[in-house]
């Protein structure tokens, strides 16, 4: 049986890595298939990450965090956790390769999911003209006209990124003012290439097999009308990825799942959680990451405890 294992591999579960590591615990942390390393292999630029005043790739920064825990001893194994069972003191996980682990500890970093917006054919048309991620696909829009939906940094910074291939981009927000940090929307605003199509939201894809224009409606008068996209990026926001644990663990009202207090204790013993997952406010690379190493001491100390 092993000490611990880590569930989710972004700068939550890959610190919890490192500390779980260095303090002798031989952590077996179970990083997802195919979308090891988290949202930040999503991200361009990384200019907030403190200790990088030139900023740093995403996808780059997340090879770090794992060389790092990899460094101390993080055993990194590329599957997906499908089942769970948490209860008792023996702690059961099981992947999608058919492998069962047991542990002592558990820490789930599982992050968060992008949102949808919840229209018919939004995800037939996903990967035809709708897409989640600028960085995956912003390649496949040189010279054309796409739109990005989403009033947030996640929208600011999409939209900004794919003015190096589109020729326009429209930033369709259902309000008149943005969520989105000073510093993003002044990016934004000041960019040629976007224009602001305010207080509006999209109410119907178009296109057959692919995409080829929206229709919105006003959010002050209702009124609705088309307009002629090649693309569609979706920037409104994450849930947290509670799917595997929900009938287990505590989770708030709001679905995250409930800590107690500043630390990472869930309602269960020898269940620590971290990262997004836990998180309805902050949501950042660096308090992820310090929330993982709660996790990591919280897990350390509840093992030698018991
Ligand atoms: P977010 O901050 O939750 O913003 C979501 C945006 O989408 C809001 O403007 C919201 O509108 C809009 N929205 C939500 N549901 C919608 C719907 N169904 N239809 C239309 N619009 C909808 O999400 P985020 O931008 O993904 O950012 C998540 C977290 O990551 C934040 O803490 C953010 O600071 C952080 N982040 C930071 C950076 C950076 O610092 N470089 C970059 C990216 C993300 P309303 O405003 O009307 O609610």
């Amino acid at each position: 049986m092993r000490d611990v294992i880590i569930i989710g591999s972004g700068p939550a579960g890959y610190t919890a890595g490192i500390y779980t590591a260095r303090a002798g615990l031989k952590p077996l942390l179970i990083a997802s298939s195919v979308e090891a390393g988290g949202e930040l292999m999503k991200t361009t630029e990384v200019e907030n990450y403190p200790g990088f005043p030139e900023g740093m790739q995403g996808p780059d920064l997340m090879a770090n965090f794992q060389a790092q825990a990899e460094k101390f001893g993080t055993e990194i194994l590329l599957d997906d956790v499908v089942e769970v069972d948490l209860k008792g003191d023996v702690k059961i996980v099981k992947t999608g390769n058919g492998e069962t682990f047991e542990a002592k500890a558990v820490i789930l970093a599982t992050g968060a999911a992008y949102r949808e917006l919840g229209l018919p054919r939004e995800k037939e048309l996903s990967g035809h003209g709708v897409s989640w991620c600028a960085t995956c696909d912003g390649f496949f829009f040189r010279e054309k006209s796409i739109a990005v939906v989403g009033g947030g940094d996640s929208a600011m910074e999409e939209a900004n990124f794919l003015t190096r291939f589109a020729t326009k981009v429209y930033l369709i927000h259902r309000r008149d003012t943005f969520k989105a940090s000073k510093i993003m929307v002044e990016r934004a605003l000041n960019n040629p290439k976007i224009e602001v199509i305010y207080n509006s939201e999209v109410v119907e894809l178009k296109g057959e097999a692919q995409l080829n224009g929206v229709t919105l409606r006003n959010t002050t008068d209702g009124t609705t009308s088309d307009l002629a996209l090649d693309g569609l990026f979706i920037a409104v926001g994450n849930d947290p990825r509670v799917w595997l644990v929900e009938n287990q663990v505590e989770l708030t009202p709001e679905k995250f799942i409930k800590v107690e207090g500043r630390s990472s204790k869930t309602s269960l013993p020898g269940v620590f959680a971290c990262g997004d997952v836990i998180d309805p406010t902050y949501r950042q690379a660096i308090t992820a990451a310090g929330s993982g190493c709660v996790a990591a001491l919280d897990a350390e100390h509840y093992l030698t405890a018991h």
